[in-house]
């Protein structure tokens, strides 16, 4: 049985998905930083969880902590699923969050709207020192914009348009109601259900 934690070590240094994750989880567990004494770990799984778990087993081993760790992919349809587990380095390892943007543009140059169907997926995980682990997978359904739109968010916020959104990207919406549908969203409230169901 996964022991109750009162505080989780987060395994992200990433300000915009600290911030994120934070706001959804504060309410029910003390979060602490990633310790920076740790070196980056190298996210060479095949998989979204497998790489949440290579984060999450690198903080929970040097902190001592409970590590909470996710991994999020874009998967595009008419791409065959890419970049999927490959999202942060779609435009090459040093890929900006605007070259990755322009990247996704250029590949889906002349597609129409109906056929730039994707998704974001989002693996949450927390993992104890001892090995236990409690999973949360998260998705929304949404398209590929044929331009960018909006300044908020991060990543491929500006042209990805939830299904269940009004038609705006996520980079134009207000981070509470990105949230509210978002796969890390959506990942991290079932994460946060598992965790309350702990004694
Ligand atoms: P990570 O596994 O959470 O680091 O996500 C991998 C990559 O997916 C990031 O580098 C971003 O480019 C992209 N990404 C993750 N979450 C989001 C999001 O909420 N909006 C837009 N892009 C995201």
């Amino acid at each position: 049985m996964f022991p109750r934690p009162s505080v989780v070590a987060m395994a992200s240094a990433n300000p915009d998905k600290v911030a994120e994750i934070s706001l959804l989880m504060a309410d029910v567990v003390r979060i602490v930083p990633r310790p920076d004494d740790v070196p980056d770990v190298i996210e060479d799984a095949p998989t979204l969880e497998g790489n949440a778990r290579l984060k999450a087993r690198a903080i929970a081993e040097a902190s001592g902590l409970v590590a909470m760790a996710d991994d999020t992919g874009l998967e595009i349809d008419h791409l065959g699923g890419r970049p999927g587990v490959h999202t942060a380095r779609f435009a090459g390892e040093h890929a900006t969050y605007a070259d990755n943007v322009a990247k996704t543009l250029d590949v889906l140059d002349g597609v129409p709207l109906d056929d730039r169907t994707a998704r974001f997926r989002t693996v949450a995980m927390l993992r104890h020192p001892n090995g236990l682990e409690l999973v949360a997978h998260g998705v929304v359904e949404g398209v590929i914009a044929l331009e960018p739109a909006g300044a908020g968010g991060f990543g491929y916020d500006p042209i990805f348009v939830p299904v269940d959104g009004d038609g705006q990207t996520f980079a134009e919406m207000d981070p509470v109601a990105k949230h509210d549908i978002s796969h890390r969203g959506r990942a991290f409230r079932l994460l946060k259900d598992r965790l309350l169901e702990l004694d």
